[in-house]
């Protein structure tokens, strides 16, 4: 009744918006686009366009393919993007509207591509809604070429958070000298998309959401795909990077930043060390988190995970059982037992995103958002940032 979960529409709409140049008309009511609007705006502090054809009472129950329609050619006219992405909210999925018909009518007077995606509420939850739109983006997906050339190439899949963060990464794997060809989606545009298949390696960068699509694109293309643990802190960077590049065959050269950051990092650890931490966020980040907290001598008492993926809990427990600590574990919790959990373990920090500051004032503790798409967290930089961070919020 308190789920943390949102519905199907959420994932695939920022998906979608994951893609340059690709506008979302979502067929519904006023509220979703707003809402999802409002949300994802507040989260990336920029500015997201999201359009709804609005429908009303009337369209509700005598349907508004006609609506639709005219919508389809007022956006391409209007916005003149290259992808138009028509979704269903619960509203048109819910009395079937035809949309594959609207799409095949309207399809030769614009100049925009057109796709749409069945998205209602009501028909999954947000992991579901970013997997059905890379399943369909990969639909789109262009047969590699033969001979591609260019040394070795990444698509990293699951990667919906773009920011400096994304700049760092791909910054360092150009150290490497690893091309990223596609991120599925931030940031990509149609033709990446479309090219996606010529990669060489996929790098699932979500526990929940990437593994089916990275099946997918094995079995159409025959790239195989890994599944490292999310480079936030020093020693998961590590991994993550060494990982990929014995994979590919390429020399890791970041020996000198690693360096740099574990010294720092230790030179840090000292003011930190027994704090008290409640992680509270998806299942790719809260792996890395309480890795990362433990690298830091601070203990995670709780970690909650909107989302379990296939190998989250394999994951966490490798950790706590290598550092010999026990926090509380909670799986898709609901509000009210992460505030019964906070109560009897008394945190002293919460990592977590927008949606947990009540929490932080309710328990009058600091609360570092690390969900923001302007917060820098991957890789060796996002180590030593997050770590300032950390220590600035528990020492003001
Ligand atoms: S649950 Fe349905 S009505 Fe609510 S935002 Fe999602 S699609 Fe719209």
């Amino acid at each position: 009744m308190e789920s943390q979960k949102t519905c199907k529409l959420f994932g695939v709409i920022r998906a979608v918006l994951g893609i340059k140049g690709a506008l979302p008309l979502i067929h519904g009511p006023l509220g979703c686009a707003y809402h999802l609007r409002y949300i994802l705006s507040a989260r990336s502090s920029t500015p997201v366009r999201i359009l709804s054809t609005e429908m009303d009472q009337n369209d509700v129950v005598f349907g508004a393919e006609e609506k639709l329609e005219k919508k389809i050619l007022e956006v391409d006219e209007k916005y003149s993007p290259e992808l138009i992405v028509v979704l269903t909210s619960c509203a048109s999925s819910i009395i079937g509207e035809d949309i594959e018909s609207v799409i095949k009518r309207v399809k030769k007077r614009i100049n925009a591509d057109i796709i749409w995606i069945s998205s209602g509420g009501f028909e999954g939850n947000q992991v579901d809604g970013y997997e059905e739109a890379l399943s369909r983006f990969i639909d789109l997906m262009d047969e590699p070429p033969h001979n591609k050339g260019g040394g070795p190439s990444i698509n990293l899949v699951g990667q919906f958070r773009g920011g400096q963060d994304l700049k760092n990464l791909k910054s360092d794997f150009e150290s490497l000298k690893i091309r990223v060809g596609c991120v599925l989606t931030s940031g990509a545009t149609f033709q990446e998309v479309k090219n996606a298949g010529s990669a060489d390696l996929n790098v699932s960068m979500c526990e929940a959401s990437a593994l089916i699509p990275c099946e997918m694109m094995q079995k159409k293309f025959g790239t195989p795909f890994i599944s490292p643990v999310f480079p936030v802190g020093v020693s998961t960077t590590s991994s993550y990077f060494r990982e990929i590049c014995n994979f590919l065959g390429v020399e890791y050269t970041l020996q000198d930043e690693e360096k740099h950051a574990k010294t720092l990092l230790k030179d840090s650890s000292r003011y930190l060390a027994g704090k008290r931490v409640v992680v509270i966020s998806g299942s790719t980040r809260a792996i890395a988190l309480t890795e990362f907290l433990c690298e830091l001598g601070m203990e995670p008492v709780l970690v909650c995970v909107d989302f379990e993926g296939r190998e989250t809990m394999k994951k966490l427990m490798k950790i706590t059982s290598r550092e010999g600590i026990n926090p509380v574990i909670l799986k898709e919790p609901e509000y009210h037992e992460i505030v019964h959990h906070m109560t009897k373990l008394k945190p002293e920090l919460i990592l977590g995103g927008l949606g947990e500051q009540a929490l932080a004032r309710t328990f009058k503790i600091p609360l570092i958002d690390v969900m923001h798409s302007q917060e820098v967290t991957m890789g060796f930089k996002g180590a030593l940032k997050l770590v300032n961070v950390i220590k600035e919020s528990l020492n003001p």
